[in-house]
């Protein structure tokens, strides 16, 4: 068996119908390689990659990146949006109510939706978005 290359960043974009550019290709590898980074930190990464970038054009990157499922956004209420790269397997995620730390859980029954609700009002329900709030070990410690 033959082991196939895996796909560069740029060919991931244009398989998912994006036009390709070096601020999408790194814009792409920040969300990756970041754990659930907000638009800022994300706009920080790609200028560290390929200079200059204006927040407008970062905003627009992650909606198409997005809008084509090679990124996830998440927005525990109340906060901006964080985005991650870890798309399609439907998982939860976790809150601090202190300090918004924010970690993956994975889906408690491995497919979407992971929830039955006790009321569907007909609709076909084929999704439950989870964010558990709590808090994290570090501001658990402190506030004891
Ligand atoms: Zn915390
Ligand atoms: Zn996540």
């Amino acid at each position: 068996m033959t082991a196939s290359r895996a796909p560069t960043t740029a060919e991931e974009l244009r398989g998912a119908g994006l036009r390709v550019t070096a601020a999408r290709v790194a814009l792409l590898e920040t969300v990756r390689e970041g754990d659930h980074l907000g638009v800022e930190a994300i706009a920080s990464g790609v200028r560290d990659r390929v200079g200059h970038v204006s927040l407008q054009a970062v905003y627009e990157g992650l909606h198409a990146l997005t809008a084509a499922g090679l990124v996830r956004r998440v927005e525990p209420a109340g906060d901006p949006a964080r985005f991650e790269g870890r798309v399609g397997d439907n998982h939860h995620h976790v809150v601090c109510r202190t300090c918004r730390a924010i970690a993956d859980v994975d889906c408690a029954r491995g497919a979407a939706p992971c929830l039955t609700a006790s009321d569907d009002h007909g609709f076909a329900i084929d999704e439950a978005e989870v964010i558990y709030w709590g808090l994290c070990p570090d501001c658990s410690a402190t506030s004891s």
